[in-house]
C-alpha cells in the first residue's frame, strides 16, 4: 500500500534515504505448506539493506511484489527513475511501459533471514482459484506466479530501506496492551504467524484463523501465552465462521456498550479506504495518524488499554467486523487495527 507523503517526509528521506526501496530478488526455494499455501523463498545480496524493527522483528511487515508481464523479466531497480521522494517509488514503477511494469501485489514477509551469508525472505502465497460458470478457472497474476515460481525465477520487491532508519510497513502496534486478539482469513495467516513469533513471553494472545480446510492448519510457534482457534471453512461462505467466532469471544468485559455508546460510535467516523480504487477498508490507529487523526500509538503510548485487536482478511468481512466491534460494541478504534487484505471480485493493481 503506498503511504501518503506526510509533511517533511520527503525532506527526511533526502537526508537519510527513501523509506521504501526496490530489491531485485531471485527465488531460491518453493515449498507447498498446505493445499492452499505455497512458500516462496526470495534471496538477494541487496537484502542486507532491508529494514526490520529495532529488535530485528518483522511482525506483519508488508512488501510490494512485482509479477512480471507474461514472457517478460521483471523490471530492474535501475529501470526506475531516480528519486529521493518517499512516495515516488510507486510513481516510478507506474511510469514504466506496461509490458515492462508487470503487476504489483501486496504480501507479508513471513520470515526474514537477513544476517545469513546470502540473505533471504519467505513469502507465503494463498493459491486462490475460482471456477467460473463456464468451467474456466480464475486466479490472479500473483497466485499464478507463485504456482509456477521455481529456483532462479526473478522478481522485484519494494520493501523497507534500512538506510532510512525506519521500518515502513509494520501495522501491528499494541501499545501497552498485554492481551491481543488476532483475527484473519488465510491471507492474514502469514502476518498472524509473524506476530505470534515476535510476541514476547508474558503476552496473552488469542488467534482466530479461518482457512479453506483442516489440511491448511499450520504450526505457529510463539513465546506468548497463546490460544489458537482454527476454523476450517469447508462449504461455509468466506468469513462466516470467523465472524461468528469473533462475536463469541468479544463479549464482556470488552464489549460494553454503556450509555455513551452512541457518542463513541458517531465519533468513530468513516474508515479510510485504501487501494488504487479505494476498495480496501483500512482503519488502523497507525494509518489515521498519517492523516493527523487519532492518538499516538506504539509502545510509547501511556494509556494501558485492556486489549488490542488486529483484524485482516477479505474487505467485506473486515468491514462487517468493524461495524460489530465499533458501532455495536462501542470498542475504541485506538484498540483495533482493521485491514482489508483483498476484495472479492476485485483485482488489486
Ligand atoms: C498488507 C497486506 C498483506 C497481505 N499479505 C498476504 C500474504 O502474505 N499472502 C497472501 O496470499 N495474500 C496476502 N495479501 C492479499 C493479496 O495481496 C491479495 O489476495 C491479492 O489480491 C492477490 O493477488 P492476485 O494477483 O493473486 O489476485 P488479483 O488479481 O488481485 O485478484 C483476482 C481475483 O481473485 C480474487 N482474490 C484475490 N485474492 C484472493 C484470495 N486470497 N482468495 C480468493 N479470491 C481471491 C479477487 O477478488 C479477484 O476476483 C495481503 C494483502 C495486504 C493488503
Amino acid at each position: 500500500m503506498s503511504r501518503p507523503n506526510a509533511g517533511g517526509a520527503a525532506q527526511r528521506a533526502r537526508a537519510r534515504g527513501a523509506v521504501v526501496r526496490p530489491f531485485a530478488l531471485t527465488v531460491t526455494a518453493a515449498q507447498d505448506l498446505s493445499p492452499a499455501m505455497r512458500r516462496i523463498t526470495l534471496g538477494g545480496s541487496s537484502l542486507r539493506d532491508f529494514a526490520t524493527d529495532a529488535d530485528g522483528a518483522t511482525w506483519d511487515l508488508r512488501v510490494k511484489l512485482v509479477v512480471p508481464a507474461p514472457g517478460q523479466r521483471p523490471p530492474r531497480p535501475e529501470d526506475l527513475a531516480e528519486s529521493d521522494d518517499d512516495g515516488s517509488w510507486y510513481q516510478a514503477w507506474l511510469a514504466l511501459p506496461p509490458e515492462v511494469r508487470g503487476e504489483m501485489r501486496t504480501y507479508t514477509v513471513r520470515e526474514a533471514r537477513l544476517d545469513e551469508a546470502y540473505p533471504e525472505i519467505d513469502i507465503d502465497f494463498v493459491l486462490h482459484a475460482e471456477a467460473g460458470r463456464d468451467g474456466t478457472v480464475h486466479s490472479g497474476p500473483a497466485a499464478a506466479w507463485a504456482r509456477s515460481a521455481r529456483p532462479g525465477t526473478e522478481t522485484l520487491v519494494f520493501g523497507p530501506n534500512a538506510a532510512s532508519g525506519e521500518c515502513a510497513g509494520i501495522e501491528f502496534a499494541p501499545g501497552l496492551a498485554r492481551h491481543v486478539l488476532l483475527v484473519g482469513d488465510e491471507t492474514a495467516l502469514p502476518a498472524i504467524g509473524g506476530i505470534l513469533r515476535d510476541l514476547p513471553a508474558g503476552m496473552r494472545a488469542h488467534a482466530i484463523i479461518e482457512v479453506p480446510a483442516a489440511e491448511d492448519f499450520l504450526d505457529l510457534p510463539t513465546r506468548a501465552d497463546s490460544d489458537i482457534t482454527w476454523l476450517a471453512r469447508g462449504a461455509h461462505g468466506h468469513g462466516e465462521l470467523l465472524a461468528e467466532a469473533v462475536r463469541g469471544v468479544v463479549l464482556e468485559p470488552f464489549c460494553a456498550p454503556g450509555p455513551d455508546l452512541v457518542a463513541r460510535a458517531s465519533a468513530a467516523g468513516k474508515p479510510l479506504d485504501v487501494g488504487p480504487e479505494r476498495e480496501l477498508m483500512w482503519d488502523t490507529p497507525q494509518y489515521r495518524r498519517l492523516f493527523g487523526e487519532g492518538q499516538a500509538t506504539g509502545i510509547a503510548q501511556a494509556t494501558v488499554r485492556p486489549f488490542y485487536a488486529w483484524i485482516a482478511g477479505e474487505s467485506g468481512l473486515v468491514k462487517g467486523l468493524r461495524r460489530y466491534l465499533v458501532q455495536d460494541c462501542g470498542i475504541d478504534r485506538e484498540q483495533v487495527a482493521f485491514m482489508g487484505y483483498w476484495k472479492r471480485g476485485v483485482a488489486q493493481h
